[in-house]
């Protein structure tokens, strides 16, 4: 899973990586948030939609969230048995602004240096 999360922080433009550790901001609050690649611990790997919504693992879908704002969306919105708080449509909204978000921190390909970004001829 630590892998996916790598692939995550590296297209979103919000990251740096020192060393292991790679720094950037939450993609459900825009704070601050650091992990080390070796172990993934302080971070989460958030599905933006989720899987039982037919959400993917498609890096589009993926965010790095604190381990507590992904808590927090799922108590307030995704669980079944939590208190629903929200209407589909304000879920949805949220979904979408997140979507947004991460569409906007995407990294340019012509300026990534990872392996994902496809080289120009
Ligand atoms: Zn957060």
């Amino acid at each position: 899973m630590n892998r996916l999360l790598i692939s995550t922080a590296a297209s979103d433009r919000t990251f740096t990586r020192t060393g292991t550790r790679w720094i950037g901001k939450c993609l459900i609050c825009n704070g601050n948030l650091n992990f080390d690649e070796r172990t993934g611990v302080g971070a989460n790997l958030e599905h933006i939609v989720p899987r039982s919504r037919g959400g993917t693992n498609d890096l589009a879908n993926l965010g790095v969230t604190h381990p507590s704002c992904n808590a927090e969306k799922g108590r307030n919105w995704d669980s079944q048995r939590g208190r629903r708080k929200h209407t589909q449509e304000e879920y949805q909204a949220l979904l979408d602004r997140l979507l947004q978000r991460r569409h906007e921190r995407w990294l340019d390909a012509g300026t990534a240096s990872h392996s994902h970004a496809p080289t120009k001829s």
